[in-house]
């Protein structure tokens, strides 16, 4: 790929002109290579069927949800776009970090995300009080994290700067996929080893027409914990979590 950048405004990611001349991170082994996140959150489209009035709710709580993803995000690691429903994040090689740091750094980052992606939507349903299909929907949002390495394009059209290459064709395939649930972390194998996750993910193969077979791994995760659709609007969960508080306490205090 790298034959082909001559044009001053085409560039391998983290391994353009800047690296034939001796760019010191080249030297470390980065390569052409970048991380390519895709935080999407399932469960949307069906706001999307809804009044205008739901679409306006079910946008804002997306966008909420969204954000509360994207400021997990360190050096670095970047939004480089806004997909709908998703974000759509990159890391080349850059900071203080070496590769092999941002690597495992990313791999804290997935369930990082999860997590603040949780802990935003528990925040909002404690604070909605609207009865809308969007509102009441809420609780079935859940967040899927998708992460491949490879090499990526740059270039830029006027002000606008975008990314190409078979990879990012590669990580928007896998959006769609044969894991069986909604909230998981689905890794290439080609990013597996580098992000040094845990043993506590499953083995599969992705299947595509245009770019092959592809192996993954994946981790389901667990529901968010007392998140029914049912509870969220009818129920107080200030009171609630103070009534489990009590709860634990007294069977502390039997214990002893
Ligand atoms: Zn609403």
């Amino acid at each position: 790929m790298n034959d082909a950048v001559h044009d001053e405004d085409l560039e391998t990611v983290s391994g353009g002109p800047a690296a034939a001349q001796g760019d010191p991170h080249m030297a470390e082994g980065a390569g052409g290579e970048v991380v390519l996140l895709l935080a999407d959150i399932s469960g949307y489209t069906r706001f999307m069927l809804a009044n205008r009035t739901e679409m306006a709710h079910g946008q804002g709580i997306i966008t909420d949800l969204l954000q509360a993803v994207i400021r997990q995000l360190e050096i670095p690691m970047e939004v480089h776009k806004f997909e709908g429903d998703a974000v759509f994040i990159t890391a080349e090689f850059g900071g203080a970090q070496t590769w092999e740091e941002t690597g495992r750094l990313i791999g804290r980052k997935l369930h990082a995300f999860i997590e603040a992606f949780d802990a935003a939507l528990l925040n909002l349903a404690r604070s909605n009080a609207c009865h809308c299909g969007a509102c009441d929907n809420m609780a079935k949002l859940t967040l899927k994290v998708i992460a491949h390495k490879g090499i990526a394009l740059r270039y830029r059209i006027g002000r606008f700067e975008e990314l190409s290459g078979a990879d990012v064709i590669l990580v928007h395939r896998l959006l769609k996929n044969s894991v069986p649930g909604t909230k998981y972390l689905l890794v290439t194998e080609a990013a597996f080893g580098f992000l040094r996750l845990g043993d506590d993910f499953e083995r599969a193969v992705e299947r595509y027409d245009d770019v092959g077979e592809i192996p993954v791994r994946y981790k389901l995760l667990a529901p968010l914990h007392g998140l029914s659709e049912h509870r969220l609007h009818r129920m107080n969960l200030g009171d609630s979590l103070r009534k489990m508080r009590y709860g634990a306490r007294t069977l502390f205090t039997r214990k002893r």
